[in-house]
């Protein structure tokens, strides 16, 4: 049977000093699957993907790329994956033709190849009409997807795209995910993604992992993971102390294990109550200034699990 493209087990990096950034997750990812690590900042999701592209030394427990342990076989984990980081590497005095040529020649792709693959990749990632621009002249997208297209010169059975569309404005952001999106058609490929946006993730994703203090809390499809609160929410808007609202409507067998709150917001997944019976239970308390139905998304799922605001998180 072939291997997973990517198999996680017990992984776990305490840093020296004694911080324990990943404590021993668990996760294997199907070939040609689109694979979503989330995570508020500090969850563990940059030392994930450091042991996952060999730069950093897992403590104990293992992760393989297409069977191969990163850390007994770092080259040939190496060699059958790319990584886009953050920071951009292509050089921005040289066209974008020029970068992908140089890349190309690191992984010692045959010329002719080389200039095949550049054609093709720039032609999927829509580059044919700038790659012969300097990389100073691209825009902060078109960079972004030369840095991917970079990453696809070496045709990776395994791309990690790290937090891909962070910073750019929403039309940008909407052309660079319609790319990502357009690589999932390769199913000799798996992607890894990591990111902040729920939406993005919802998108782009067969199936992600919410990690959190170094734990995985959650991983399944989006679906899924909405699925488990149920169909309707009520969210209220409490004059006061939200906790003590909760523990009022929990009381009253209204708000379930699953509702939370942040700040005077406070959100209750309605699984067998109806709306109605919520509302008339929160207008008895007296206790919200403002009350609303509406369906569970992916942010309650992740605002849930992880305890911290979105806007802390980004
Ligand atoms: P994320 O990418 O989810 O923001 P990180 O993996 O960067 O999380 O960090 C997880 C935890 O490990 C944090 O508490 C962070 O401060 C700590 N950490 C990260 N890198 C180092 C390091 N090189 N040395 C010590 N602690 C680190």
């Amino acid at each position: 049977m072939d291997p997973h493209a990517i198999e996680v087990r017990r992984l776990r990096k305490t840093y020296p000093g004694g911080i324990e950034a990943v404590k021993g997750i668990d996760f294997e990812v199907a070939s040609g699957e689109v694979f979503g690590l989330l995570g508020p900042n500090g969850a563990g999701k940059s030392t994930t993907i450091g042991m996952l592209t060999t730069t950093i030394s897992p403590t104990s427990g293992t992760a393989r790329l297409a069977g191969f342990d990163v850390a007994k076989h770092p080259l040939a984990a190496r060699r059958i994956s790319s990584v886009v980081f953050q920071e951009p590497v292509v050089d921005r005095s040289l066209t974008g033709r020029r970068n992908l040529e140089i890349h190309a020649r690191l992984w010692a792709v045959e010329e002719s190849e080389a200039k095949a693959r550049i054609a093709e990749i720039a032609d999927t990632l829509g580059l044919s009409e700038l790659v012969d621009r300097p990389v100073g002249t691209f825009s902060g997208g078109e960079r972004r997807r030369l840095e991917i297209a970079r990453a696809l010169v070496s045709q990776p059975r395994v791309l990690f795209l790290d937090e891909p569309t962070v910073g750019l404005d929403p039309r940008i952001r909407a052309e660079l995910l319609d790319v990502i999106a357009g690589l999932r058609a390769r199913n000799d490929m798996t992607v890894l993604v990591t990111t902040h946006y729920l939406d993005e993730a919802e998108r782009l994703c067969d199936r992600l992992a919410i990690i959190h203090s170094g734990r995985i809390v959650a991983l399944d499809t989006p679906t899924a993971l909405r699925a488990d609160l149920g169909r309707e929410i009520v969210e209220l808007r409490v004059n006061g102390d939200a906790r003590s609202v909760l523990e009022s409507l929990r009381k009253r067998g209204i708000a379930g294990d699953d509702a939370f709150t942040v700040g005077s917001t406070l959100t209750v997944p309605l699984h067998e109550h109806t709306s109605g019976e919520a509302i008339a239970v929160v207008s008895e308390l007296g206790v919200a200034s403002a009350i609303s139905t509406r369906q569970p998304t992916l942010d309650d799922v992740y605002l849930r699990l992880t305890g911290d605001r979105l806007a802390e998180a980004a």
